[in-house]
C-alpha cells in the first residue's frame, strides 16, 4: 500500500484524500522492493533487498533466510480433501482450537457480540495467538524491511507470505502462489528486525500470496502487536471467516481488500470455482466493522485488457460504493511478475482506463486513487 508520498506522482488521475496503496496483486514483490528503495528511505536494509541476489524473491534484512523448514512446508496447507480456496472451520484458529478473540467465528456475519448478544466495539484488548499454529510456522517468501508503499501513511516492514488458493490470470506474484515452497525468511528474522526498529517503523504489513491462507498469520499479527506495531493486511478476500476473526480479535488495524469482479464473474478472474461471494462478504463485514471502530480499509479493483472486469469495473465500483466503502483504488494490471502469456497492454488501453477512472471517481469517495501500470 502506498503512502501518498511514494505513488502520488504516478497517479494520472488524482488521489483526492489520502488514498493510495500498493495493491496486493497490483504491485509485485520485486516492484515493491524497488519502490521502497526508490524513495530513498530504504537505507541499509533497502540496499540489501532481493534485487541484490538474482533469483531471490525477497531477502531478509539480516542473514539469509534459513533453508527449507519442515514446519513451514506444511504451514497453512489445507486439510486433506480440501479444495484450494476452501475455508475450513477453525479459520484463524489453529486445528479447530478456540477462537483467537472474543466471539471468533460467531461473528462471521456481524462482528463480536457481548454476553447480552449486543454488538461490541471492535479492537478489544486483542486476541491471544494460538499455541497450535505459532508464528514460527509462517511460510515467508520475502521481507521488505522498510516500505512506504504498502500502507497509506505508514512506514512499514512488509512480510510476503507464501501461497495463494487462487490463480488470477494477471497475478504479479506468480512465484508466491505455490503452497509447498520452503520459507525463505524465518519469523524469527522478522521479529529481530522489528525489535531493532521499534520507534522507527509504524507497522507490519502482511501480504502475499494470500496472507490469510496460513493460520500462523494470526499469531504473527499478535506478536507484531505485542512488539508495539500496528498491523496491516492485504487480502484478496479468499477467507472471509478468517478475516472476520482477525478483525474481531483486534489484530488488524488496516486492510487492503481486493474486490476483483462481480460475484458471477469471480471464477473467470481467479481461476477457481465457488469464489463469487467471498470478497464481497469480506467487504460487507469490513463496512459493518468500521462502523463500530473496526479497521480502516481500502478496496482495490484491477483491470486488464480483455478481462471481464474491464467491462464490469464501473459496476464493481458502483456496488462497492453502494455497500458503504469510501476508499477505493482502480489499478491497471502489470506484466512484471505475471505469466509469460499475460498481455497487459492493448491499443487505447491506457486512455480507456483513464476514462474509467474518471467515471469511478465521480461516484464520490473519501479517497480515490488510480494506479496506472507505469
Ligand atoms: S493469484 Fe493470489 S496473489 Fe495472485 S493476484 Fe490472485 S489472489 Fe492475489
Amino acid at each position: 500500500m502506498t503512502t501518498n508520498r511514494a505513488l502520488a506522482g504516478a497517479h494520472r488521475t488524482g488521489t483526492r484524500a489520502g488514498g493510495a496503496g500498493g495493491p496486493e496483486e497490483g504491485s509485485s514483490l520485486r516492484t515493491r522492493l524497488r519502490r521502497s528503495e526508490a524513495v530513498g528511505l530504504g537505507g541499509d536494509d533497502g540496499a540489501r533487498s532481493a534485487r541484490s541476489r538474482p533469483g531471490a524473491l525477497g531477502e531478509p534484512e539480516g542473514p539469509a533466510g534459513g533453508g527449507p523448514s519442515q514446519a513451514l512446508q506444511s504451514a497453512g496447507a489445507p486439510p486433506r480433501g480440501a479444495r484450494p480456496g476452501d475455508e475450513q472451520p477453525g479459520d484463524v484458529r489453529a486445528g479447530g482450537g478456540r477462537p483467537l478473540g472474543p466471539g471468533g467465528a460467531a461473528q462471521a456475519q456481524g462482528g463480536p457480540l457481548g454476553l447480552d448478544g449486543a454488538p461490541q466495539p471492535f479492537h478489544p484488548a486483542g486476541g491471544a495467538p494460538s499455541a497450535h499454529c505459532p508464528a514460527s510456522e509462517l511460510a515467508i517468501a520475502g521481507l521488505v524491511p522498510l516500505s512506504t508503499v504498502d500502507w497509506p501513511g505508514r512506514l512499514s516492514a512488509t512480510v510476503f507470505t507464501q501461497g495463494c488458493p487462487w490463480n488470477c490470470h494477471y497475478c504479479h506474484n506468480q512465484d508466491l502462489i505455490p503452497i509447498r515452497v520452503p520459507s525463505k525468511v524465518s519469523w524469527r528474522e522478522v521479529r529481530d528486525l522489528l525489535s531493532r526498529r521499534r520507534g522507527l517503523l509504524d507497522a507490519v504489513v502482511f501480504t502475499g500470496g494470500e496472507a490469510l491462507r496460513q493460520h500462523a498469520c494470526a499469531a504473527a499479527a499478535a506478536e507484531a502487536r505485542a512488539l508495539g506495531f500496528e498491523v496491516g493486511l492485504h487480502t484478496a478476500g479468499a477467507y472471509p471467516r478468517r478475516l472476520t476473526d482477525l478483525v474481531a480479535a483486534g489484530l488488524v488495524d488496516w486492510v487492503g481488500l481486493d474486490v476483483k469482479a462481480l460475484p458471477e464473474h469471480y471464477p473467470q478472474v481467479v481461476g477457481r470455482p465457488r469464489t463469487g461471494r467471498k470478497a464481497w462478504d469480506c467487504l460487507e463485514m469490513l463496512v459493518e466493522a468500521a462502523g463500530r471502530g473496526g479497521p480502516d480499509f481500502e478496496v482495490r479493483t484491477t483491470v486488464a485488457p480483455g478481462d471481464v472486469t474491464a467491462e464490469d469495473a464501473y459496476e464493481v465500483a458502483r456496488r462497492v460504493h453502494a455497500a458503504g466503502a469510501r476508499t477505493y483504488a482502480l489499478q491497471q494490471a502489470r506484466s512484471e511478475g505475471a505469466r509469460a502469456d499475460f498481455i497487459a497492454v492493448a491499443p487505447g488501453w491506457d486512455a480507456a482506463c483513464e476514462r474509467l477512472a474518471a467515471r469511478i471517481e465521480a461516484l464520490g469517495w473519501d479517497a480515490f486513487t488510480y494506479r496506472p501500470a507505469s
